[in-house]
């Protein structure tokens, strides 16, 4: 509007003192509005009325200064671009339709015989640009805008990757690990459902995590089955199958470790998912290998761990897991005010029985009587071996009685028709459990001066 008016003085010139002040008054008061309108609260269409009032300033200066030989056609394109920069298509569609006013109202309205043949013709390319302009510059700043939020997307995936790499190379617990993958997928996706399935020992798939709902067996079983077998990933646009479950589209992400599939991704949309975005298949290949080594690496500690746990020669817990478990198991015992015994058993003259038939027969000896023992059990009770012919048992919700009878029972199943001693103790309630042990073992040695194959009550 300043440009309008700067350039006023320069011929043509013309002698329509009230437009002129018609469009400085208009011109004050559009400033005046722009600068005090609360626009934050007004509704974003009103955005579109100062372009407006501009097109009426406009045709007035232009109606002033002799319609198309003023010049002033072209100011009519600057809403145009401002409102294909920054407006809607609404907007847009307005802003041209108050082009096309600023051309045609004064035709109408004061007729032609005050403008030149060219008038109408001028006012009809200036009509056509405006929109071929306008939509084409919407349109350009559109698919730059979503080239950048791909970009800004891409790049929250990359971050969402290395979050999870992080996490899991901080976790050695294989479901923590599982955890991370899917709750990564499901940031790389934007899926409302993230499972992770892989292979049991029979080789069935079976789901072995999940962020958000469960989808129904049947579905996950016939893509993740698809993906499985063919190492590809497969994108299902309408799972129809699904839609009663919340799932319409779905996506299996085969997680391959040597040319093998490990695990399948499977993930869920509750909406319909038209194509799978460039982002997310390349995000979701990332994701997936990082995946197989983390799973792997975490399988593996894993079994290292059990092993760490683990007597080779009976498959027992250890002295070391006896040592890490009895401690929990007291802390529970006081929780819940239960009675806990605990007792050791030890081979009676096991020296002399390696000593006769041989250090082999001797393991044999330690072995059967392990699994004997073990038949016998609860879910509950732990037996561990101690160390040598050592072993220690630990009876949660057992009285003393029960506790005696219990090891009596253990004795009677000694294979080989060797015999072992047994001390028991029951828990005081407030000791701690090197003192329980100690006074389980000390009935023991209680029980090998008495003479062996016997139990002691400490
Ligand atoms: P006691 O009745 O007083 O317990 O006599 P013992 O001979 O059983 O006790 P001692 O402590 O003298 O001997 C324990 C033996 O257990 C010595 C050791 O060679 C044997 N032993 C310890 N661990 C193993 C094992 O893993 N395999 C075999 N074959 N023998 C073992
Ligand atoms: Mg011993
Ligand atoms: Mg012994």
């Amino acid at each position: 509007m300043a440009l309008a008016l700067a350039v006023l003085p320069l011929p043509p010139g013309g002698d329509r003192p009230n437009e002129i002040g018609l469009a400085i008054g208009l011109t004050l008061l559009i400033v005046a509005t722009v600068a005090i309108a609360p626009w934050q609260h007004l509704p974003r269409f009103a955005e579109v009325v100062p372009p407006l009032a501009y097109f009426v300033v406009i045709a007035l200066l232009r109606e002033s200064q002799g319609g198309a030989l003023s010049g002033y056609s072209a100011l009519a394109m600057l809403p145009v671009f401002w409102l294909a920069l920054y407006g809607t298509r609404g907007h847009l569609a307005v802003g041209i339709a108050g082009v096309a006013s600023m051309f045609f109202a004064p035709l109408l309205l004061l007729g032609p015989p005050d403008y030149p043949a060219a008038e109408w013709r001028r006012a009809i390319l200036w009509i056509c640009v405006a929109p071929i302009v306008g939509f084409t510059v919407q349109a350009l700043v559109a698919e730059l805008r979503t080239r950048a939020e791909e970009t800004r997307l891409a790049l929250a995936n990359i971050e969402s990757v290395a979050t999870t790499l992080r996490e899991i190379g901080a976790s050695t617990d294989p479901d923590a690990v599982r955890k991370s993958v899917c709750t990564s997928a499901r940031e790389i996706s934007s899926a409302d459902v993230v499972q992770l399935l892989e292979p049991d020992d029979e080789g069935r798939l079976t789901l072995t995590s999940l962020v958000g709902m469960r989808i129904p067996r049947a579905g996950e079983e016939a893509g993740g089955g698809l993906a499985y077998m063919s190492c590809k990933p497969v994108f299902l646009r309408d799972a129809s199958h699904g839609v009663k479950h919340g799932v319409r589209s779905m996506h299996f992400e085969p997680v391959l470790r040597n040319d093998e599939v490990v695990a399948v991704l499977v993930l869920g949309w509750a909406q319909t998912v038209k194509e799978l975005p460039m982002r997310v298949e390349s995000g979701m290949r990332m994701l997936a290998a990082e995946a197989a080594i983390a799973l792997d690496r975490a399988r593996l500690l894993a079994q290292l761990e059990a092993t760490a746990r683990t007597d080779d020669l009976t498959g027992l817990p250890n002295r070391r897991a006896w040592e890490e478990q009895i401690p929990r198991e007291l802390a529970r015992a006081a929780r819940d005010a239960r009675p806990v015994c605990v007792a050791m058993l030890d081979l009676d003259s096991f020296k002399s029985f390696n000593d006769d038939r041989g250090h082999q027969a001797g393991d044999r000896l330690l072995k059967q009587a392990a699994a004997a023992w073990t038949g016998n059990l609860r879910a509950s009770d732990m037996l561990a071996r101690y160390g040598g012919e050592e072993f220690s048992l630990l009876l949660p919700g057992c009285t003393i009685t029960d506790a005696e009878a219990f090891v009596e029972r253990l004795r009677s199943v000694m294979p080989d028709g060797e015999t072992v001693s047994a001390g028991i103790a029951a828990w005081d309630e407030t000791e701690d459990a090197e003192s329980l042990l100690g006074r389980a073992d000390k009935a023991l040695y209680a029980a090998k001066r008495e003479g062996r194959d016997r139990l002691v009550i400490a």
